[in-house]
Order: C-alpha cells, then structure tokens, then sequence
C-alpha cells in the first residue's frame, strides 16, 4: 500500500492506521472543538488539551452539494458530480462536517449510524496518497 499521508498535519490524532480525529477539549469547562484549537471559543480560556474524538456518531443533518467548492478548489470543477455532505454528531455532541461516503439522498437518513473513514484526495510529489476524512454509514 503506498504511504499515506494526511492533507494536514493536525487533523489527525496518532497513526492512520487507526485515524481519529484530534480535537481539543478546554479544562475549564469542557468545551470540545474540532480542529482542535488553543483557546477556549465558548469561555476563551487558554491551553486546551488535545483529544483524540470518537470515530462513529448520528447523521444530524446532511445535503447534497451540488456545485464545485469555491477556489482554491482540488478536483475537476467542469466535471463535478454532486455528492453528499452532512453533520455528523459525535457522542461528545461535537457536530463534525463531512463529506458523506457510500450512500446517497436515497439512503440517507438523519439518525443513522455514521463512522469515520479516510478519503483518498490526491498523490503529493512523492507518490504518497493524499487523504482527508470523511464518514460513511456504519455497515451492519
Ligand atoms: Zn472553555
């Protein structure tokens, strides 16, 4: 398998063998962030820790997007196929935003299981693959 590597260097906690999110979580009182910040955004304390989040949780609410992300957009804008992109809700309550894997408007629902998965993106001049994350339905 061709050597992986994340399409930024904070957004995952630990390997990629294993991939979790890296969020923060504020020792003050609680607040979980995605990515994962210094500062507080709810009591603006300093110095939170940093956590690994869970990697399955409910779609909360979701979309299909139908037109290119604006510049600097990757992929081929005259060639776009539209795809799903939702919010899914980790057991901390952290709402992540993702695009959806696997499934379409059909057999979406909001309440579904949904678990993290990493995303080919591109190959960087090395020949790494070039991965974000996404989620996808949990398959039973
Ligand atoms: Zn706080």
């Amino acid at each position: 398998m061709a050597k992986r590597t994340p399409i930024d260097a904070g957004l995952f906690a630990g390997s990629l063998d294993v991939p979790r999110l890296r969020g923060s979580r504020c020792r003050s009182c609680g607040e979980t962030t995605f990515p994962a910040q210094k500062g507080c955004p709810a009591c603006t304390a300093q110095g939170c820790e940093e956590v690994a989040l869970g990697t399955r949780g409910l779609l909360w609410t979701w979309t299909i997007q139908h037109f290119p992300p604006p510049h600097p957009y990757a992929g081929d804008a005259d060639n776009f196929e539209p795809f799903p992109v939702g919010y899914v809700e980790l057991p901390d309550g952290l709402r992540v935003e993702a695009r959806l894997l696997g499934c379409d408007a059909a057999s979406l629902e909001i309440g579904m299981e949904m678990e993290l998965v990493l995303e080919p993106f591109a190959r960087d001049e090395d020949g790494h693959e070039v991965v974000t994350f996404a989620f996808q339905p949990v398959s039973s």
